[in-house]
């Protein structure tokens, strides 16, 4: 019997570095996976930073993936690639490499001590919701709820395009 694919959504975070330049590589690493198919990926965006304050401006991205990988070796695999990013655990919130969020795994409800899905902030993020809706404007969470709602009831923090012809140079 052939393994279920799953469509998952992955938020793409960065700050520190060159973020353009570290999300274009972690979306390469994804795609190379050979139990990742990369489906959708959303503009890059430039927003500010939350959490500590001084932080240089983040790059962000949502991607859609269709995976043959269960939830929790996929957030094995997002930390790893976060590690050869170099990312650094220090300050919650902190300035960061990269961080790959799991948002959503098909439309399961998962609780476990290191996976909460969905995404238990996204929904309040301009960052994350803005790109998800780029790229599923007629999708929804498990519960229902539209993300074209959601993202319309979000105030706007100045979220704009990043443009950089690094992101994606990918042939979905
Ligand atoms: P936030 O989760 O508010 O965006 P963060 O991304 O800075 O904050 P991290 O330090 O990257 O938080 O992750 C802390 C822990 O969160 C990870 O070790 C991981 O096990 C856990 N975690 C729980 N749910 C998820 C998820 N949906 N995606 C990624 N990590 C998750
Ligand atoms: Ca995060
Ligand atoms: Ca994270």
């Amino acid at each position: 019997m052939a393994a279920a694919r799953v469509t998952a959504a992955i938020a793409l975070g960065g700050n520190l570095g060159d973020p353009p330049a570290t999300l274009a590589t972690a979306l390469h690493r994804l795609a190379a996976h050979p139990g990742i198919s990369i489906t959708a990926c959303s503009p890059l965006y430039r927003s500010t930073a939350i959490g500590p304050e001084g932080q240089p401006d983040y790059a962000n991205a949502v991607i859609l993936i269709s995976t043959l990988l269960p939830a929790l070796p996929l957030l094995d695999l997002l930390q790893q690639l976060e590690n050869e990013a170099g990312r650094l655990r220090t300050v919650r919130w902190g300035a960061r490499t990269l961080d790959l969020d799991l948002l959503l795994f098909g439309d399961e409800n998962i609780s476990h001590p290191r996976l909460q899905v969905p995404h238990p902030e996204m929904t309040q993020r301009q960052f994350v919701m803005r790109p998800l809706h780029d790229i599923a404007p007629d999708g929804t969470l498990p519960d229902g709820r539209a993300f074209s709602a959601i993202t319309a009831s979000l105030p706007d923090s100045g979220l704009a395009i990043w443009p950089d012809p690094r992101w994606p140079s990918l042939d979905l």
